[in-house]
């Protein structure tokens, strides 16, 4: 399997001469099998380049898969600008968890009512369908075998294990830590204090994305804060490379994507982190890299 970034930022697209090198367009990843299945994984603004480049490789109607974490606007911004989407006869399945999926259309269609965009979402030329996802509940989507994680995020969000052609990755975004958060938020007064039930369910959540994570080749994780920064920001609902380290430690794998950088990391400070915890990784044994647009990364074959 191949791993391809088309957007690297949360939050917000912010390209510009400070974030040349490492990109400004919002989550996006594609992964593919050596047999030319494709999967995406969220619909941020990375997401125009990528239907831009599939476009002009099949100027054809295709079947798309579009994995979606949550639907918070960096996450799903691009799909209006997905240039397939505008081919008579393409096909696009949404998979999103319940809670989203539920509303998915109206989440969708919302974006492109006629007041923000010129044309809805009915009178785009593809066929979309919405399939719910739910933590744990497997399923096959061509070539892959995709198993939903629940992730700790102001009113949820879901990661994926993706395995195919006898490798597997994960996407792991958006997450914070499991101290604090689960599915409330308080964006300005900061989170309610956590129940004994809270407790029990956000250790619930990290088990079962340690053993979730057992064996996979490479995870990219949604590190967007500094140590520093999320000590500010506790509830934001986004971890720092020391925790995403720390579940990859326990899981056992073997290579850390930094992923879903904070938009005020210019080129210069992402290159500190970079070098930094490439280093703190090698300690431990882990590599990690930190993603940037257009970086695509070979996945190894399974631990055993
Ligand atoms: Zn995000
Ligand atoms: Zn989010």
């Amino acid at each position: 399997m191949q791993i391809t970034f088309w957007g690297v930022r949360g939050s917000y697209p912010v390209p510009g001469a400070a974030t040349v090198r490492y990109g400004g367009q919002t989550s996006c990843v594609e992964t593919s099998t050596a047999s030319g299945d494709t999967l995406i994984v969220d619909a941020g603004t990375g997401m125009r380049a990528l239907g831009n480049k599939l476009f002009r490789e099949a100027p054809a109607p295709e079947h798309y898969h579009v994995l979606l974490s949550h639907v918070h606007w960096d996450h799903i911004q691009g799909l209006p600008f997905f240039s397939p989407a505008y081919i008579p006869g393409t096909k696009i399945s949404v998979y999103a968890l319940l809670t989203a999926a539920d509303e998915l259309h109206q989440v969708i269609g919302g974006i492109t009512r006629h007041e923000f965009f010129p044309m809805p979402l009915e009178a785009v030329p593809a066929q979309f369908e919405f399939h719910q996802v739910e933590p744990g509940v497997e399923l096959d989507i061509g070539g892959f075998h995709v198993t939903p994680i629940a992730l700790n995020h102001p009113f949820g969000s879901v990661g994926y294990r993706i395995d195919g052609d006898g490798s597997s990755w994960a996407y792991v975004s958006d997450t914070a830590p499991f101290t604090e958060v689960l599915h409330k938020q308080h964006f300005l007064s900061g989170p309610e204090p956590l129940s004994a039930d809270d407790r029990v369910a956000l250790a619930a959540m990290r088990d079962a994305l340690v053993r979730r994570l057992a064996g996979v080749d490479t995870a990219v994780y949604d590190t967007h804060f500094l140590p520093d920064e999320y000590a500010r920001f506790p509830h934001y609902g986004h971890s720092t490379p020391d925790q995403a380290i720390e579940i990859c430690l326990e899981a056992g794998v073997r290579r850390l994507v930094l992923y879903h950088h904070a938009p005020t990391h210019s080129d210069e400070q992402m290159d500190r982190i970079a070098a930094e915890y490439l280093a703190r990784g090698a300690i431990h044994n882990i590599e990690v890299l930190t993603s940037f647009e257009g970086m695509t990364l070979e996945v190894g074959p399974e631990a055993t």
